[in-house]
C-alpha cells in the first residue's frame, strides 16, 4: 500500500512506537529553526490550509488500520509545522473516532497565541510543543519565525492553553551552545516553566544534522546543570526502540523510514539486526551512490535522508 500521509511507526523516545500523520507538505512552516534537521524552510508561510483533503488523510489511515495496529500513538507531526494545517481540529476528532491508541500533536508552539488553534488542540491528548527561546531576542536567533509571530503573544498563549487542557502536556526546549544554555538563560526558562501547568519537560540538544554549521551540541555538564535546574528529562536519557517498517525489502523499507525522519549509520545497523535479512551487498555503499539520498557527515557519524 503506498502511503503519503502515513509513515512508520518510528521509535519515539517519549512516545513509544508512534504512527505518524503528516497532514503538510514536506518544509512546510512559519519557523526556519537553526537547528532544524530538514535544513532551511523553503516555504515559510503563516497561513492555515487544508493542504491535502482531510478525507484522503482519513481514507489512508483507515486503509492502514485493515492490515495494522502495532503502535502506541498517533502523532500529528509534519516536516514542517501541523498545526498550520486549517483542519487540525477535525483530524484530530476524526482520528479518535476510528482508534482508541492516544493520538498527539508535536507543535513548535507559534499557533498557540491563536484561540482557534488551541481550541482545536484540546481534543489531543498529548501535545508536545517546543519553547527554544526565553525572550524576543533568543526566540528570533533560534526559530527565525515569519515576522508576524512574537514570543510574547507565543508564551501567553501557551500559559492560556496550559490552564485549559485536560490531556498530557509535554514540553520541549532545545539547549543550544552558546546561545540558550548558560546559567542566566537557564534561570530564564525556570520563570517562564513557573507560569506553565506542564506535565514533563523534556531537554534537547541538536544531535542531528542543524540547518546552520554553527549550531552546537551542549556538553554533559550543561545538560547535567539544565535538567537538575529545571526538573526536566534529557532527551538522551531516554532508550530509543527499533525502528520498523512493513517493508520487506530492507533497502526499500530504509527509503521509507528516511522520507521522514533521517537515520544514522547505527540506526541503520540495528534496524537491519532486528529484520536478520542477508544482504547481498554493502548498504552504506548503496545508499551513498543514491542520488535521492543526502548522507550527511556529523560529529563522526553518518546520516541519511531522503534529499
Ligand atoms: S519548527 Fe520544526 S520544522 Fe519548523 S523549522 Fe523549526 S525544527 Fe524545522
Amino acid at each position: 500500500m503506498e502511503l503519503k500521509y502515513i509513515f512508520g511507526p518510528v521509535p519515539s523516545r517519549r512516545l513509544g512506537k508512534s504512527l505518524g500523520i503528516s497532514p503538510i507538505p514536506r518544509k512546510t512552516c512559519n519557523y526556519s529553526c537553526i537547528y532544524c534537521q530538514l535544513g532551511r524552510t523553503d516555504k515559510m508561510t503563516g497561513e492555515r490550509k487544508e493542504f491535502f483533503p482531510l478525507k484522503d488523510i482519513i481514507n489512508e489511515f483507515k486503509e492502514y488500520l485493515k492490515e495494522s495496529f502495532d503502535f502506541d500513538v498517533v502523532t500529528i507531526v509534519g516536516e514542517g509545522e501541523p498545526t498550520l494545517y486549517s483542519k487540525l481540529g477535525e483530524l484530530i476528532k476524526e482520528v479518535k473516532k476510528i482508534t482508541d491508541k492516544p493520538v498527539a500533536v508535536i507543535t513548535n508552539g507559534a499557533l498557540l497565541s491563536s484561540k482557534e488553534v488551541r481550541d482545536e488542540l484540546m481534543n489531543a491528548d498529548i501535545v508536545l510543543p517546543s519553547i527554544d527561546g526565553y525572550n524576543e531576542e533568543t526566540a528570533k536567533k533560534i526559530d527565525r519565525p515569519l515576522g508576524t509571530i512574537h514570543f510574547k503573544d507565543e508564551l501567553e498563549g501557551l500559559i492560556e492553553f496550559s490552564k485549559e487542557y485536560k490531556g498530557q502536556l509535554l514540553l520541549e526546549i532545545m539547549l543550544i551552545s552558546e546561545i540558550n544554555c548558560d546559567k542566566n538563560s537557564i534561570e530564564h526558562f525556570k520563570e517562564i516553566l513557573k507560569k506553565i501547568k506542564y506535565d514533563k519537560v523534556y531537554l534537547n540538544t541538536p544531535v542531528r544534522p542543524p540547518a546552520e554549521n554553527f549550531v552546537k551540541v551542549i556538553s554533559q555538564e550543561e545538560m547535567k546543570y539544565a535538567v537538575e535546574e529545571l526538573g526536566g528529562i534529557s532527551i538522551d536519557m531516554l532508550s530509543s526502540g527499533e525502528f520498523f517498517s512493513e517493508i520487506e525489502d530492507s533497502y526499500e523499507a530504509i527509503l521509507n523510514i528516511i522520507r521522514r525522519h533521517p537515520m544514522n549509520q547505527f540506526e541503520i545497523n540495528s534496524f537491519l539486526d532486528s529484520r536478520k535479512e542477508k544482504l547481498g551487498y554493502n548498504i552504506f555503499e548503496k545508499l551513498e551512490s543514491d542520488e535521492k539520498i543526502n548522507c550527511i557527515l556529523y560529529k563522526g557519524i553518518k546520516t541519511y535522508r531522503l534529499k
